[in-house]
């Protein structure tokens, strides 16, 4: 899928918007381990939504209800519910940056059940689940897409929306620094900051502060990085590792290693870079950045994960350097 969403799918994820009455349940879902393109493109749309008068709008995601600390302030956080408080049998429902239902634990089968659903996501990899799919895989983040739907519903960007928005583009564009941070991206980012948003402040509080054990943890996890120049067919590969033990030590929640594959990518011996992050016992979310001279994207994908071209994900068994074996054999395999 290379296209963004047609007209007619506009058009029908604006009326399925429209088909829902303002004391009728909405529900909100984004991905699980909510980064925050997720939470801020689905709060700065729930926002949009009261401003159109609806009043019974929930977000939600699945698994753990753990938001993590940098975003406990963001505007319409109150919209958020644990997933056990979810609707059961909401009249909408709209998901947000989700690539695949198995991003959704057990609320995919409310999505398959609602009598109304709306897909916003910029993944190449989405399997195009759900009733109207508005995804777009030239969008910098999903929060392109959320904005797209609000201004065909006709909400003004107010300053709440926007710091929602902003987030959400500063976070999946690395800070206006990836490759997709395009015309489009700077002319969106001067919208919402017209709205009288605090770019600085909003940095500094999402991305610039961590407790002191967080940076500890950083420096022993990035400490034990290996460097396998001869890996990808010699585009070279870094890696390193943490497990719940190492989380444990330094009183850190698991968001905080999310942050690790910044450092660790910026290694420019290696194209392919990789953090595997323990989250149960022989149970490893991994996190696959590329330079660009491979797509880690389809080895997430062979892997049952998802993601983008230079940019994806899995879940990944056994011990991390099983984790790390297979990923060093699919590279070889795509690259031959
Ligand atoms: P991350 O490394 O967690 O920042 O994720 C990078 C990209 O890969 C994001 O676009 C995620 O949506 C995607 N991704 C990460 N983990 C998974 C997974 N287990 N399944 C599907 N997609 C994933
Ligand atoms: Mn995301
Ligand atoms: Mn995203």
């Amino acid at each position: 899928m290379t296209l963004g969403p047609s007209a007619d799918q506009w058009a029908a994820a604006v009326a399925a918007v429209r088909s829902a009455g303002p004391d009728d349940e909405i529900q909100l879902i984004c991905h699980v381990n909510p980064d925050g393109d997720a939470l801020g493109s689905m709060l700065g749309f729930g926002l949009g939504l009261r401003r159109l008068g609806f009043t019974r709008v929930r977000a939600t995601f699945p698994g753990d209800f753990v938001v993590p600390d940098p975003y406990r302030e963001i505007p319409g956080v109150d919209l958020l519910v644990p997933e056990s408080d979810a609707f059961a049998e909401p009249r909408l429902i709209l998901v947000f940056d989700v690539a695949s239902e198995s991003r959704l634990g057990a609320l995919a089968a409310r999505v398959a059940d609602a009598p109304a659903s709306v897909v916003l996501d910029h993944h190449a990899s989405n399997t195009g689940f759900g009733g109207v799919q508005l995804v777009d895989p030239r969008a910098a983040a999903t929060s392109v897409v959320a904005d797209g739907l609000l201004s065909r519903l006709g909400v003004p960007l107010d300053a709440e929306i926007a710091e929602c928005l902003y987030i959400a583009l500063a976070t999946d564009t690395g800070s206006f620094k990836f490759d997709m941070t395009t015309v489009s991206v700077h002319e969106l980012a001067a919208r919402l900051i017209a709205t009288g948003i605090r770019p600085g402040e909003i940095s500094r509080r999402i991305f610039d502060s961590k407790p002191f054990g967080a940076m500890k943890l950083t420096g022993e996890v990035i400490g034990r990085a290996v460097l396998e120049p001869s890996a990808a067919a010699g585009r070279g590969m870094v890696w390193t590792y943490a497990t719940l033990a190492d989380l444990e030590r330094h009183g850190q929640p698991p968001y905080v290693l999310d942050a690790l594959i910044d450092p660790v990518r910026s290694v420019a011996e290696a194209d392919v870079s990789m953090v595997v992050k323990q989250v149960a016992p022989g149970e490893w979310s991994v996190s696959l950045r590329s330079k660009g001279a491979v797509d880690v994207s389809g080895v997430a994908v062979s892997q049952g994960g998802g993601g983008h071209r230079l940019a994806a994900g899995f879940t990944g068994y056994g011990e991390a350097s099983d984790v790390v074996d297979t990923v060093r054999r699919l590279l070889d395999e795509h690259l031959n």
